[in-house]
């Protein structure tokens, strides 16, 4: 795009990728964004990564959605809204008269803002009168959430993001914390630039590996035992934080008595870990003042994600890590605003703020607020709904948002279940794969188009900013929402996105003090309880939200598939610096899209030359779910019987071999860890 800097205007937002939520600035040129520009901010100090300096351009694609759709004979045809709403009440209506409200379930967004995931969940808890909401978050952080609520009360990243330039030591462990949250990576390697240690525990040799001073290369699955493994040495050789387990800890007797069990010999057979290196980083671990711990998906997706997160826990709890500046368990949340949506009550057990449907208390308070009767029954979360479509327990499906036929584990299982639906409606800026399940697709705005706020992985809620009008017909998510509560009979109106805030603040604790004002210049980090609290940087500073840290000693269980002769190789999946998650913004960047267009596999140089494979050969991929054909990858950054795959592709993507068995406690899908066999074409 030519143009002149004189010629444009600059709007402040927040990035709409990942969760470290870097502030930017939008140049504007007539109704178009010509160029982003980093902008100061808390969460980034000044930095963007490639997606965000880049990857807006996906805003005025002509691929955006302009008009309602309605399918009729197979095709989507273009609609006005008032046939779009009059289809889904209709619907939505009838499904309840012959089948109740739980017959009805939808996907909330973690892209959308607060105040759309706010309305989403009260549309459905209010006006339709189901629990089941859920979203993505299901499938990254929903054990971090159980198991850090469990441990210290509260599910949420304990610091901040810059405070990684003050911590003497940093862990990372199942985050490759360069290519999915890259200004935080970059803040990690600054830290270890200027003297931090830096301990890496990952099945992939990743980019922070190459610099770390310990590089533990686990078995995919086996987390578990590696922290608990640390924690042995560290209680052998009394390197645990005495004071600290006395006077803010429980339960320290029964987490020793389980450590026994985990000696350097054992766990290093386990993890396939040299044993001497495993010992090296308990040290360093046990010896640091302001000892960090960064995790993500590679210790959450797993069918013992929640004893993983325990785990986690347990060691920076042993070690007097928590409530401390630069230390702390910080989980890194993925999408621009999942910490929001999950803060909103897009979860099914819980309104906004965490307080639980079943807590008649809180059920209470929101009859109350909202004016209805609701449901003490928690919800369905998203692997549950999938099956519920299959079985036809599910009638109705809305989608705002997400992209479940790319991002689900088991594609095969998710296409068949969308197919039996008797009706799905899809909100979205694209058609994406998803929405062609659709009988109503609904265009919504991007984030350029409207205001909101996005709350990132450090719990700063932050402004976007309307920039631009949105196309054709399109409306921004909350405008359809409430309209939709209008035409289902709930008196609903909001003159904009500040008014839900102010509604969302008087019935949210942690929100109690934030308003648009207040967020014109800078974020707030909640809990922010009052019109006067700064915010808070450190959770569990003088005590935790529980009271005392609880040691939750876990048990190491394996994976729930493991190889064997038929599928005799561990395929573990995550993300690429270059794609955004489905890929449905990042495709259609050209720039971008041009770097990685298509899936591989990465495969270790002794594997390949066992099947004959060179670097860019084709290649069948096969599990117990299904077959996909992809390119190789020849990179010792795995091992011989581990392969990777990122997860971002339709075309011969990873989800169609994962593994949808289930955490029993968090309900997180195992994506991490399934067996497949490789075959060369
Ligand atoms: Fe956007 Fe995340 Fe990159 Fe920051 S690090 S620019 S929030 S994608």
């Amino acid at each position: 795009e030519r143009f002149r800097y004189w010629e444009t205007r600059k709007i402040k937002t927040t990035c709409p990728y990942c969760g470290v939520g870097c502030q930017m600035e939008l140049l504007i040129k007539d109704n178009k964004v010509v160029e982003v520009a980093p902008s100061d901010g808390a969460a980034n100090n000044g930095m963007l990564c490639v997606k965000g300096k880049f990857g807006y351009k996906f805003i005025d694609h002509p691929d955006r959605l302009r008009t309602p759709l309605v399918k009729k004979e197979g095709r989507f045809v273009q609609a006005t809204w008032d046939e779009a709403y009059r289809l889904i009440t209709d619907k939505i209506t009838a499904a309840k008269d012959e089948f109740g409200a739980d017959s009805i379930a939808g996907f909330s967004s973690a892209r959308c803002t607060n105040e759309e995931n706010y309305l989403f969940q009260k549309l459905f808890r209010a006006v339709i009168g189901t629990n089941n909401i859920d979203h993505c978050a299901r499938l990254c952080h929903a054990s971090t959430v159980a198991g850090l609520a469990a441990t210290l009360g509260s599910g949420a990243m304990t610091n901040s993001n810059l405070e990684a330039l003050g911590s003497d030591l940093i862990f990372v462990t199942g985050s490759n914390t360069t290519e999915t949250h890259p200004v935080i990576g970059s803040h990690i390697k600054q830290a270890k630039a200027n003297g931090a240690s830096l301990i890496v525990a990952e099945p992939r040799e990743i980019e922070l590996a190459k610099v770390a001073d310990v590089f533990l290369q686990i078995k995919p699955g086996t987390n578990v035992a590696l922290f608990n493994g640390l924690m042995h040495v560290i209680i052998k050789e009394g390197l645990e934080d005495k004071d600290y387990i006395r006077d803010r800890t429980e339960n320290f007797e029964e987490l020793k008595e389980v450590m026994e069990n985990y000696s350097p010999e054992v766990v290093a057979q386990i993890c396939e870990v040299n044993k001497d290196d495993l010992i090296k980083a308990a040290r360093m671990y046990g010896k640091a003042d302001k000892g960090a711990i960064y995790y993500s998906m590679g210790v959450t997706q797993h069918s013992t994600g929640t004893q993983g997160v325990m785990a986690v826990s347990n060691l920076a709890l042993l070690c007097g890590n928590i409530g401390k500046e630069s230390a702390g368990v910080n989980s890194l949340r993925g999408q621009n605003n999942v910490q929001g949506a999950c803060d909103m009550g897009a979860l099914p057990g819980y309104y906004p703020g965490y307080q639980k449907v079943f807590d008649s208390k809180a059920k209470k308070k929101f009859e109350k607020a909202w004016g209805r009767t609701l449901s003490d029954k928690a919800g369905l979360t998203i692997t549950e709904v999938v099956n519920g479509l299959d079985e036809k327990t599910i009638k109705i499906l809305y989608v705002m948002g997400e992209n479940p036929v790319v991002s689900d584990p088991d594609t095969g299982h998710v296409k068949r279940a969308l197919d039996k639906a008797d009706f799905i409606v899809v909100q979205d800026i694209f058609l994406t794969e998803t929405a062609e399940y659709a009988d109503v697709v609904l265009p919504a705005a991007a984030f350029a188009e409207k205001d909101g706020t996005f709350t990132n992985t450090e719990r700063r809620v932050q402004r976007i900013r309307k920039a631009v009008n949105s196309p054709g017909e399109s409306k921004p998510d909350w405008v359809i929402l409430m309209e939709l509560m209008k035409r289902l009979g709930y008196g609903a109106s909001y003159g904009g996105p500040a008014d839900i805030m102010e509604e969302i603040a008087a019935l949210t604790p942690q929100y109690g003090g934030i308003s648009y004002d207040r967020l014109e210049v800078e974020g707030l980090q909640w809990p922010c309880p009052t019109r006067k609290h700064p915010g808070t940087k450190v959770l569990h500073r003088e005590k935790f939200d529980r009271g005392k840290g609880l040691f939750k000693p876990a048990e190491y269980i394996k994976s729930a598939e493991v190889p064997d002769k038929d599928y005799p190789y561990i395929m573990t999946t995550g993300r690429m610096l270059y794609h955004y998650h489905t890929r449905s913004m990042t495709k259609r960047v050209r720039g971008i899209d041009a770097l990685y267009p298509e899936s591989y596999i990465e495969i270790h140089p002794v594997t390949a030359s066992r099947l004959d494979v060179n670097d860019g050969d084709k290649i069948r991929v096969s599990s117990r779910r299904g077959s996909v054909v992809t390119k190789a990858k020849i990179t010792d950054g795995v091992v011989e019987d581990v392969v990777f795959m990122p997860f971002h592709f339709y075309e011969g993507g990873a989800n169609y071999l994962t593994n949808s068995v289930i955490d029993p406690i968090a309900k997180i899908p195992e994506l991490k860890v399934s067996a497949v066999s490789l075959e060369k074409l």
